[in-house]
């Protein structure tokens, strides 16, 4: 997951514009989503209005405000940029956490784009939504530290990752 953050920091990613600036030889240069607009990075991963619905629906599943004016490196960034006093609102993990939501987010949207172009499958949303709801759960899990249940993750992932639930 991280692969996908390190290539939209350096917009490295193969959007339909990069491909393009190549003189890879397209069908067409419009995003594979809305067909609205260019296929850039920024668009791709943030303005697209289904992209942005998705972010829409991390932020307010993880209770962090979104920010009204936000870029790809800003988001990707976002806990790293954030200040030493905002940073002890939080508990350490709780910030790695929403780290790993943007960045398997990015990843899922991504997933889906791809999924449309080379599978034509359309998947919905709420369906990569859940995609990073279920990645998220299973990685947490896995490193032993909280017990997660699946509906309190769900529910209110904040809460089930409070420092009192780790386990160390
Ligand atoms: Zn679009």
């Amino acid at each position: 997951m991280d692969l996908c953050g390190v290539l939209a920091e350096k917009d490295r990613l193969p959007t339909r514009l990069n491909l393009d600036k190549r003189n890879i030889d397209l069908d067409s240069l419009l995003c594979p989503f809305c067909e609205d607009s260019s296929e850039d990075l920024e668009h791709s991963m943030i303005a697209c209005a289904r992209v942005k619905i998705m972010w829409e629906k991390i932020f307010l599943w993880s209770n962090f405000q979104m920010p009204i004016e936000i870029n790809i490196h800003a988001l990707l960034s976002l806990v790293s940029d954030m200040s030493d006093y905002k940073k002890k609102m939080f508990h350490p993990f709780q910030l790695k956490w929403f780290e790993a939501v943007i960045f398997t987010a990015a990843w899922a949207i991504w997933n889906a784009r791809n999924r449309k172009i080379f599978s034509g499958i359309d998947h919905t949303t709420e369906w990569c939504f859940s995609e990073v709801q279920r990645h998220l759960f299973c990685w947490i899990s896995s490193r032993g530290k909280v017990n997660l249940n699946w509906d309190e993750w769900v529910a209110n992932p904040f809460s089930s990752c409070i420092p009192n639930r780790a386990l160390c």
